[in-house]
């Protein structure tokens, strides 16, 4: 085998905000660690390129108490600017579309938790990442990995080729390179995908009431689902609002074509005004929506987290916070390690796929279910469904769980 142009203990692909936070975990544990992937706007996720502490991100992400653990413990959290992340302290999901639709109130004073969840910007989180990951010596290798070899010799260790014809040795690899995950491919492992025939449009909003720090969702049939996500306000008086519209194909093409005014009285209407007059402060974006997942999570020299590992519908915002689940394991396991046990050990490595496989299908079959149960359905099962909202809606018990099992 020829030798490599650089060698790293971890190689992290994907410069994703999963990427990152494994890149900065990995090197803070005291390992060597290239971190490889186009800096440009090639992940969905990217920055952009609004100026800094101006513009609004349209790409937030509603990030988890679980989420912060892991943020706080990487030195993240605290060094993110507190003026950009709005708590969410309650969150109201209506079951239909219409105006009177029932109501699950989740609140975080009982489920016995600081908030629901933090409303934070896609920007936000990388640049701090990034900064992080500067200080930590992280190699930052701006490339895009196109194959990739496993030596088990002596010196055992996975070899990826690069576009830029250069090549880098690692004894692991982490994947973290998306949903279309090239690294997944190179593996062999055949992911299952089914595409939701919706996008998620996003767009945010100042809005003329504000929003109380509290969260909206309508579940509809035509509609799709519907979110209004809480943003730091200009004044007390008034509020600012990110959308996420999961929209059928055909709708999502209608929002994106709207002018900005149109766009928020469409929403404005939609939402039955409950944040009153809407005015579109970014323009809109859209997401193709896509439940992805895998028979396995690791691979000879290679783990899989983020996205590569698994995509679900955003309607409980949690693609991130499971993938940054994924994050905390694989450092777990890590540090976990026993001294003999070298880094590509398969061993140390079911360890992981054992920790995460339940945690992530959860996760995904929750969210498909509350996605079908609110897509187009026979009449008596309608009727079913809401008859089930209403239950739900009304046991404080499974309100609890359920923001309990969010909180993770
Ligand atoms: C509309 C919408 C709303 C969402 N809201 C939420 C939310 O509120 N909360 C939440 O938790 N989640 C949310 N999600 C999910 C979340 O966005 C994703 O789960 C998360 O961004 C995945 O991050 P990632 O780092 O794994 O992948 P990505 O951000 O896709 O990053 C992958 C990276 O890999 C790089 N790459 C690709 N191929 C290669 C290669 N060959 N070599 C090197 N690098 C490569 C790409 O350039 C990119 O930088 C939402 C998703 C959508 C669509």
């Amino acid at each position: 085998m020829s030798a490599a142009d650089a060698s790293f203990d971890v190689v992290v692909v994907g410069r994703g905000a999963v990427g990152a936070a494994a890149a900065l975990g990995v090197a803070q544990s005291g390992l060597r660690v290239g971190w490889v992937g186009p800096a440009a706007r090639s992940s969905v996720l990217d920055p952009d390129g609004g100026t800094p502490g101006e513009a609004w991100d349209s790409r937030v992400f509603a990030l988890s108490p679980g989420t912060r653990e892991l943020l706080r413990a990487l030195r993240i959290w605290d060094a993110m600017p507190a003026a950009r992340i709005a708590p969410v302290y309650d969150m109201r999901v209506y079951g239909g579309a219409e105006a009177d639709a029932p109501e699950l109130h989740l609140d975080a004073y009982s489920g016995r938790v600081d908030a629901l969840a933090w409303i934070v910007e896609n920007r936000t989180l990388v640049r701090t990442l990034d900064a992080a990951l500067g200080f930590a010596g992280v190699a930052s290798i701006d490339d895009a990995v196109t194959a990739m070899r496993v030596d088990e010799g002596p010196h055992g260790r996975a070899v990826l080729d690069l576009a830029s014809g250069r090549s880098l040795a690692a004894k692991l690899v982490v994947a973290a390179d998306g949903a279309d995950s090239t690294l997944r491919t190179l593996a062999g492992i055949e992911p299952r995908v089914r595409d939701y025939g919706q996008r998620g449009v996003v767009a945010n909003f100042d809005t003329s009431l504000p929003h109380g720090d509290t969260a909206f969702q309508w579940l509809g049939e035509q509609l799709g689902i519907l979110a209004l996500l809480p943003l730091p306000a200009a004044s007390p008086e008034r509020g600012r609002t990110s959308m996420v519209w999961s929209a059928p194909d055909a709708l999502a093409d209608e929002l994106l074509a709207l002018t900005p005014d149109a766009l928020a009285e469409r929403v404005a209407e939609a939402t039955h005004r409950t944040l009153g007059v809407m005015t579109t402060i970014t323009p809109a974006q859209s997401f193709a929506l896509r439940l992805i997942r895998v028979p396995r999570l690791i691979a000879p020299r290679m783990v899989l987290v983020g996205d590569a590992a698994h995509a679900m519908h955003p309607l409980a915002g949690q693609g991130m916070n499971v993938g940054f689940g994924d994050v905390a394991v694989l450092l777990d396991v890590l540090r976990g390690r026993e001294p003999y046990r070298e880094l590509g050990d398969p061993l140390l490595w079911r360890r992981y796929e054992r920790a995460r496989r339940e945690a992530v299908s959860l996760m995904q079959d929750a969210t498909d279910g509350i996605k079908r149960a609110f897509g187009p359905l026979p009449a008596p099962l309608v009727g079913l469904r809401d008859l089930g909202w209403r239950a739900v809606a009304r046991s404080d018990w499974i309100r609890r769980r359920m923001i309990a099992q969010a909180a993770r």
